[in-house]
C-alpha cells in the first residue's frame, strides 16, 4: 500500500488565485504539510479532518528542518495516506519541490506536481508592473537574494546581470538588498535604473516603495521594508502608478 504525494502551489496569496486543481487535491487531503507563505486565508481553508502539520515560518527559524519535512511527507505516504505538500506561489519556483519530488521518486511513492501561480509574476503584476513588455523588455530573470554577492563563490553571476537588458526580478532579497544594488552598480548599471519593492502581495496590508538602483536601499530602510517582498529592477517599474494596487480585488 502505497499513497501519493501532491506538490501543490498555492499561489501568492488568497483564495482567488488557488488553482482548481489545488482546490480539488487539498480538500481530498488526509495529511498536509503546509509553509505560512501560502497566507492566513488558504491556510483557514484546509479540511477539518485532515492531519495539519506546519513545517516553518518565512525569513524566521523554521519549526522543522528539511530532512525532517521529508520523512514526515514519506512514511505518511507509505502508510498510504494522500498527502499534500503545500507552499506559496509554485513549489518549483524557489520551493525545493524539486528537490522533494527528488526524495519521493527514490521512495518510490507517487508524485502529482500541481503548478501554482508564481509571485515572481503575480506580485509586480498586482501593482501594474508587466515583467515583460514590447517596449521596454524582452527578457527576464528571476533570481534568489538569499546569497550575498560579495561571497567569492556566489552561485550568481552579478557581472553578467548587471549588463544584461530587461527585467530583473529577485525573490528573498530584502536582507541583501545593500549588497546586491551595490554590486550592480559596482559591475557598470544604472544608479538611475528603476527599483520597485512589493512586500506582502495581494495582503490587505501590501506595501510598494519606489526608487532608483542608487536610493532603494536608503528609502527601504527608511521605510522599514521587510520580507516576504519582490524586488522588482528595470524600465517596466515606470509603468507602476502610485495607487494602483488598490486596483485588484478577487
Ligand atoms: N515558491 C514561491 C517563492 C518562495 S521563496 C513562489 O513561487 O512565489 C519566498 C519568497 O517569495 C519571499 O521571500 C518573497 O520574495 C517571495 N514572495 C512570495 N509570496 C509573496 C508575496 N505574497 N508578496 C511578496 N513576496 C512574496
Amino acid at each position: 500500500m502505497s499513497g501519493i504525494v501532491y506538490l501543490v502551489g498555492s499561489g501568492p496569496g488568497g483564495l482567488g488565485l488557488l488553482t482548481f486543481r489545488a482546490r480539488e487535491v487539498i480538500d481530498a487531503a488526509e495529511v498536509v504539510l503546509y509553509d505560512q507563505l501560502p497566507g492566513e486565508e488558504v491556510l483557514a481553508s484546509l479540511p477539518a479532518s485532515a492531519e495539519k502539520i506546519n513545517c516553518g515560518k518565512f525569513g524566521g527559524a523554521h519549526t522543522l528542518t528539511q530532512d525532517e519535512i521529508e520523512s514526515l511527507m514519506v512514511d505518511r505516504a507509505k502508510k498510504g495516506y494522500r498527502v499534500v505538500r503545500l507552499k506559496g506561489g509554485d513549489s518549483f519556483v524557489f520551493g525545493r519541490g524539486g528537490e522533494e519530488m527528488e526524495v519521493l521518486r527514490e521512495h518510490n511513492i507517487t508524485v502529482e506536481v500541481v503548478p501554482g501561480i508564481t509571485s515572481a509574476v503575480a506580485v509586480p503584476e498586482c501593482v501594474g508592473i508587466p515583467v515583460t513588455h514590447r517596449t521596454w523588455a524582452s527578457q527576464v530573470t528571476f533570481l534568489t537574494g538569499h546569497e550575498d554577492p560579495t561571497k567569492e563563490e556566489s552561485a550568481i553571476d552579478w557581472r553578467w546581470l548587471a549588463g544584461s537588458p530587461g527585467t530583473i526580478v529577485i525573490l528573498m532579497g530584502v536582507k541583501n538588498l545593500p549588497m546586491i544594488t551595490r554590486s550592480l552598480i559596482e559591475h557598470g548599471m544604472a544608479g538611475t535604473k528603476p527599483v520597485a519593492i512589493i512586500e506582502r502581495g495581494f495582503r490587505p496590508d501590501q506595501r510598494v516603495t519606489t526608487g532608483t538602483l542608487a536610493d532603494i536601499t536608503k528609502k527601504a530602510e527608511e521605510s522599514g521594508v521587510k520580507p516576504p517582498a519582490i524586488i522588482v529592477i528595470g524600465e517596466v517599474v515606470s509603468l507602476y502608478r502610485d495607487g494602483s494596487e488598490g486596483a485588484w480585488s478577487r
